[in-house]
């Protein structure tokens, strides 16, 4: 393929243009990262451009978790949605077959059903044994072809119907995966942010409680700082196992961001919503880990968590943000531990003033 001239420049420049900002922000020079940087260039995304320039105002960098999350939503998921273009665009050719299958089908029932009548107006006006004998042959030539059409559109059909088959199955695999976090195979934020939403309107029509749990990991910089990403990718994993093992199938548990996770639980009180969450954090606590390659022992890493409970004038978005001051709470007081909202030192220590260390659960 023969790029034109210009649009060879214009690639080269983006290119240029990613690099530089790579370099200027002191980021890794990974292929996901230059991948934000030339879309950025491009201004082809403009709610990414958003999501990067409201980050930088307000962090003034960019966090690995934000790199993800950026990647996650302006650019994985335009992955996902050209899988769903092929399958459709497929799905549409499989339709029209059949449709052509279809008309060709109809085209020799209508000429076999002319040549019936034609048939018997024919039989009605004769006695000639000849005659008769030509008209019966030809009835019986006439019906071994339609039978030979009938077997030739069965088949096409079946093939059709394995096919469509074959594609939705590839439709689900394509959903499941954008709505998974691959890391962990958990659900992704953009999952859980649609799936909270029904859940806080379902809970609100019947009445019924809808407790949110926000976790974080402790101390994980240093951790890997320490023992590199991928020990620490490997914690992440170790975080989402015990999450799953603690949850119902009813709860939507899900990778928040780096390393930040959330769950929503239907029908849950407070109380019940602390008990999952402590379950959590000494699943987490009671892990030693190891390093796969020697075996050498790294040690323990523990989890804070914040827990707030559904009120009647909450939107998701309140809900979570409840969760996250007593999340900050947890971590302000000392870390490795479950703070929910009712708790009057959660709202002290997340205003900043002087508090004890407080340990809910
Ligand atoms: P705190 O106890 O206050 O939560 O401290 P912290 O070090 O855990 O928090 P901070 O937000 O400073 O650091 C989070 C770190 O998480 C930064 C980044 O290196 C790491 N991180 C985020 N996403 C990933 C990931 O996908 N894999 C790995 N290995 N590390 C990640
Ligand atoms: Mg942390
Ligand atoms: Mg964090």
């Amino acid at each position: 393929m023969t790029v034109p001239h210009d649009e060879h420049e214009r690639s080269l420049a983006f290119a240029e243009i990613a690099l530089d900002q790579i370099r200027a922000l002191a980021e890794p020079a990974t292929p996901r990262n230059f991948a934000i940087w030339y879309n950025y260039a491009t201004g082809y995304h403009p709610a990414l451009n958003r999501a990067v320039n409201e980050t930088l105002k307000h962090k003034g960098a960019l966090a690995e978790a934000d790199l993800e999350q950026i990647y996650d939503t302006y650019i994985a998921t335009s992955r996902v949605s050209d899988s769903v273009d092929t399958i459709g665009s497929r799905v549409l050719d499989e339709i029209k077959q059949v449709l052509a299958m279809i008309d060709a089908a109809s085209g020799s029932s209508t000429s076999y059903s002319e040549s019936l009548a034609d048939a018997s107006t024919k039989l009605a006006n004769t006695n000639d044994r000849d005659t008769l004998r030509a008209v019966i042959e030809g009835l019986i030539e006439g019906t071994r072809e339609m039978e030979v059409n009938n077997k030739k559109l069965e088949a096409s059909l079946s093939a059709s119907r394995q096919e469509i088959e074959q594609l939705q199955q590839n439709l689900a695999v394509v959903r499941t995966e954008s709505q998974t976090d691959p890391l962990t195979a958990l659900a992704n934020r953009k999952f859980f942010d649609n799936t909270l939403a029904k859940a806080v309107a379902e809970a609100k029509a019947k009445g019924e409680p809808l407790s949110l749990l926000m976790a974080d990991v402790d101390y994980f910089k240093l951790f890997n700082d320490k023992f590199g990403h991928q020990t620490g990718d490997q914690v992440l994993r170790l975080v989402a196992q015990s999450m799953k093992q603690n949850v119902k199938s009813q709860d939507i548990a899900a990778r928040y961001g780096g390393e930040e996770f959330v769950i929503a639980l239907p029908k849950t009180v407070l109380r019940s919503a602390i008990t999952v969450a402590d379950q959590i954090r000494r699943a987490v606590m009671a892990k030693e880990l190891m390093k796969r390659s020697s075996g050498a022992r790294l040690g323990r890493v523990t989890l804070s968590v914040g827990v707030a409970l559904l009120r009647a004038t909450d939107t998701p978005q309140s809900l979570i943000e409840r969760a996250d001051k007593c999340l900050y709470a947890a971590k302000r007081s000392g870390r490795n531990r479950v703070i929910c909202e009712t708790d009057p030192q959660a709202e002290q220590l997340a205003d900043g003033r002087a508090a004890p260390a407080a340990k809910v659960a």
